[in-house]
């Protein structure tokens, strides 16, 4: 199947000059959308995770149902204010600004090896903030699954010798 038949690109969103990669396309077929995350199963479970990492909020769509496939739990990465209780955070800049993750202090075990999961990897800012929040916890980042890189933007190089494995490159 031809995953990238279902990823709309979107001219000039959120501003100008960005062409913006839209997965609802994919959400909205189950086939598509089933094909994707069996894909993401079968190239993480070599890596043995035994928890999936992902943040809000598209990350999250990927992430249950792959946790789901693989048997293992789900830690959810917020915005602040919106875990309920005491939480690692990391902030990091954006082109203007910056942004914070959270997670909870207990979500992970230091005997933990994590897939982080994210539908896009950009610049790599995202997930260098999980990569550092899962090793706040002591836990251990045994690889990373994404739908899409933004091959031009050189994200993966945040990553070093963590495995990365990418569904579509564009
Ligand atoms: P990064 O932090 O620059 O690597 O950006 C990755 C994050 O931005 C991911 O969590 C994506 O959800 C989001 N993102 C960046 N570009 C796109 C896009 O073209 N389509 C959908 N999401 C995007």
């Amino acid at each position: 199947m031809d995953i990238a038949a279902f990823i709309r690109h979107v001219p000039d969103y959120p501003k100008p000059g960005i062409l913006f990669y839209d997965i609802t396309p994919l959400l909205a077929s189950p086939e598509a959308f089933g094909e994707v995350i069996g894909r993401m199963a079968d190239a993480a479970r070599p890596l043995r995770p035994t928890r999936v990492v992902a943040a809000e909020a598209r990350g999250f769509l990927f992430a249950a149902p792959l946790a789901q496939r693989l048997g293992v739990g789900l830690a959810p990465v917020r915005k602040p204010g919106k875990l309920p209780c005491a939480a690692f955070e990391v902030s990091y800049d954006l082109e203007y600004g910056s942004n914070t993750l959270c997670l909870h202090k207990d979500a992970l075990a230091p005997a933990d090896r994590v897939l982080i999961v994210d539908d896009v990897l950009a610049t790599g800012g995202t997930v260098d903030a999980m990569i550092r929040l899962v090793g706040r916890s002591g836990a251990t980042v045994a690889g990373c699954c994404m739908l899409m890189e933004l091959d031009a933007l050189g994200g993966r190089t945040v990553l070093g010798d963590i495995p990365l494995s990418v569904l579509l490159h564009v």
